[in-house]
C-alpha cells in the first residue's frame, strides 16, 4: 500500500491552549524547505535527529517569531517515514498558529485528522493496529487501558493473528492445489487433517473476539446500577462507596426520586455508579417517573447491584425487584448486617430466583463487606486482565472482524464436512483471510482507512 505523498502537511502535534512548550510538525518532501525558510538559512543543513536552537521569522516581513528547539526527521527514519520536522515553541497559542500560518505561507497544507499516522501505515513505518493503538494510548482513561493499548502498539495483535493467518494460508495452498492436480476427491487423510487445521483457527477468532466484552470495560470502564426497593440502604451503599454523602438518606421511603451517577475508580477501572429510586409502585407522579428511569437505567448498565434489606422478611416488592434484575448480570448486596434480625438466610430463597449471582451481607451503616462488595463489583471484570499477559481484544472494529473470520471458516469446515467442492470451501477461506488482513490493514479498503483515520485527532 505505499503511496507517494508529494505535498507536505503541518499541525500543531500538542493540544490547544497554553503551556510551556508547544510542538509544530512538518511532514512531507518539502519540510526542510520550510524548516530553512523559517530560521531564514537557506543552506542549513541540520544533522537528523538532533535539536538545535534557532530563531523562527515570519516569511513576509523577517520578524522573529519565537526562539526554538527544531529537530529534522530524514526519511525514512521518520514517524512517517517521510522527511519530518518538530519546531519545539513556546506555548502560545497565538504564537503556534503564527508558526503554522507561516509554514501554510511556504507550501505546506493543514493535516487532516490522523493523516500523520495515516501516512505512517501507508509508509510501512507500523500496521493499522499499531497506528489504532497510539490513538488508543493518547485517550486511555485507565491504568489497565494503557496496558492494552502499549500491548497493541507492540504489536500484539499483529503477533497473534500472524500464525491464524498463517495456517489458513497452508489451507487455501493445500485445497488449491489439490484442485489443480488431483481428479478424484481429496484423500480422507487430508481432508481429516485441513478439518482438524480449520476448527483450530475458527476456535482461537472465537477465543480472541470473546476476549473483547473484558478488553471494552478496561477500555471504557464499567456502569454499575443499584436498585431495590426504597428503603434498603441503596443511597447509603452508594454513598460509602463514593466516599462522602452524595446521595440523601432518609428513613422516609421514596427519597431518592431521580438517579444520581458518580464516577469512581476501582483497580483501576473507570466504574460509574448509579444510585435510583427504586423499584416500587410509585405513589405520585415524579417518583413514577424515577421509577420508570431506575427501569432504563438497570438496562443501560453492565452490572446490577440489587440491594436487600437483611433484617427483614422479604416483601412482594424485593421479589419484583429480584425478578426485574434477572435478565442483567447481578449481584445482591444483603444490606444492614448490623442489625440483631439479620439474617444471611434469607439469601438461599434469593439464589433460587433468576440467573445466578453472588450475594454479598454489608452493612453500610458500619463499613462492614463494603471492601467485598467493592471487590465482587470488580474482580469478575478484572481478574487476569490486570495481571496476565494475555491479548484483549478492545477495539469494536477488530471484534467484529474477528467474529467475521470465524464465522467464514466454520461455514468451510461444513462445506468440507458435508463434502462440497474444494472452490466451495476455498470461498470461505479467502473471506476469512481477508477479514484478518482487514484488523491489521493489508486488506483494507482506503474508504475504510479514511473512516478509521478519522477518528484520530488532528496532528496525529
Ligand atoms: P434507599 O431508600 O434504599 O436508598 O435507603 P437509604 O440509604 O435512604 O436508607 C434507608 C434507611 O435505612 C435510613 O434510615 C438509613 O439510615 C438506614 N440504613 C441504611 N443502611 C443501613 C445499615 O446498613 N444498617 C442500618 N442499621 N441501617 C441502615
Amino acid at each position: 500500500m505505499s503511496v507517494v505523498h508529494l505535498d507536505t502537511i503541518v499541525a500543531q502535534a500538542t493540544p490547544p491552549g497554553r503551556s510551556g512548550i508547544g510542538i509544530v510538525r512538518l511532514s512531507g518532501p518539502e519540510s526542510l524547505s520550510i524548516l530553512r525558510q523559517l530560521v531564514a538559512k537557506p543552506s542549513f543543513d541540520p544533522q537528523p535527529n538532533l535539536l538545535t536552537l534557532h530563531s523562527l521569522f515570519y516569511p513576509l516581513t523577517a520578524e522573529v517569531l519565537d526562539q526554538a528547539m527544531v529537530c529534522y526527521f530524514k526519511a525514512p527514519h521518520s514517524f512517517t517515514g517521510e522527511d519530518v520536522v518538530e519546531m519545539h515553541c513556546h506555548g502560545s497559542p497565538v504564537l503556534l498558529r503564527a508558526v503554522v500560518d507561516a509554514t501554510l505561507m511556504l507550501g505546506a497544507r493543514m493535516a487532516d485528522a490522523g493523516e500523520f499516522s495515516l501516512r505512517a501505515v501507508a509508509n510501512g513505518r507500523m500496521n493499522l493496529t499499531e497506528a489504532e493503538a497510539i490513538r488508543d494510548l493518547i485517550e486511555a482513561q485507565t491504568d489497565a487501558g494503557l496496558t492494552q493499548a502499549t500491548r497493541q502498539l507492540k504489536g500484539a495483535v499483529s503477533n497473534t493473528l500472524q500464525p491464524l493467518k498463517d495456517d489458513l494460508l497452508k489451507v487455501i495452498v493445500q485445497l488449491e492445489s489439490s484442485l489443480e492436480f488431483v481428479e478424484d476427491d481429496l484423500p480422507a487423510v487430508e481432508r481429516k487433517e485441513i478439518c482438524a487445521s480449520l476448527k483450530a483457527i475458527g476456535s482461537e477468532c472465537d477465543r480472541l473476539a470473546a476476549t473483547f466484552s473484558r478488553g471494552r470495560l478496561l477500555r471504557d470502564g464499567l456502569r454499575v446500577t443499584f436498585v431495590g426497593r426504597p428503603n434498603v440502604g441503596k443511597s447509603s451503599i452508594f454513598n460509602r462507596l463514593v466516599g462522602h454523602d452524595r446521595a440523601i438518606v432518609t428513613n422516609i421511603p421514596g427519597t431518592t426520586r431521580d438517579t444520581i451517577t458518580e464516577a469512581i475508580g476501582l483497580n483501576g477501572v473507570p466504574v460509574q455508579l448509579t444510585d435510583t429510586a427504586g423499584v416500587r409502585k410509585a405513589t405520585d407522579q415524579i417518583e413514577s417517573i424515577g421509577v420508570d428511569r431506575t427501569k432504563r437505567e438497570a438496562a443501560d448498565s453492565d452490572l446490577v447491584v440489587l440491594v436487600i434489606d437483611g433484617s427483614e422478611e422479604l416483601r412482594d416488592e424485593d421479589h419484583i425487584a429480584i425478578k426485574d434484575a434477572a435478565p442483567s448480570s447481578y449481584l445482591i448486596a444483603l444490606n444492614k448486617s448490623d442489625l440483631p434480625t439479620f439474617s444471611i438466610t434469607r439469601s438461599a430463597s434469593l439464589r433460587t430466583n433468576g440467573n445466578s449471582s453472588s450475594v454479598v451481607s454489608v452493612s453500610a451503616k458500619t463499613g462492614d463487606g463494603i471492601d467485598a462488595l467493592r471487590a465482587a463489583i470488580i474482580n469478575p471484570y478484572v481478574s487476569g486482565a490486570s495481571a496476565g499477559d494475555g491479548l484483549l481484544i478492545s477495539n469494536a472494529r477488530h471484534h467484529d472482524l474477528l467474529v467475521r473470520a470465524g464465522d467464514a471458516v466454520k461455514q468451510s469446515l461444513d462445506s468440507l464436512t458435508e463434502k462440497a467442492s474444494e472452490e466451495i470451501v476455498l470461498i470461505g477461506l479467502h473471506n476469512a483471510l481477508r477479514y484478518l488482513g482487514e484488523i491489521t490493514g493489508e486488506t483494507t479498503s482506503d474508504e475504510i482507512l479514511g473512516q478509521i483515520f478519522s477518528t484520530f485527532c488532528i496532528g496525529k
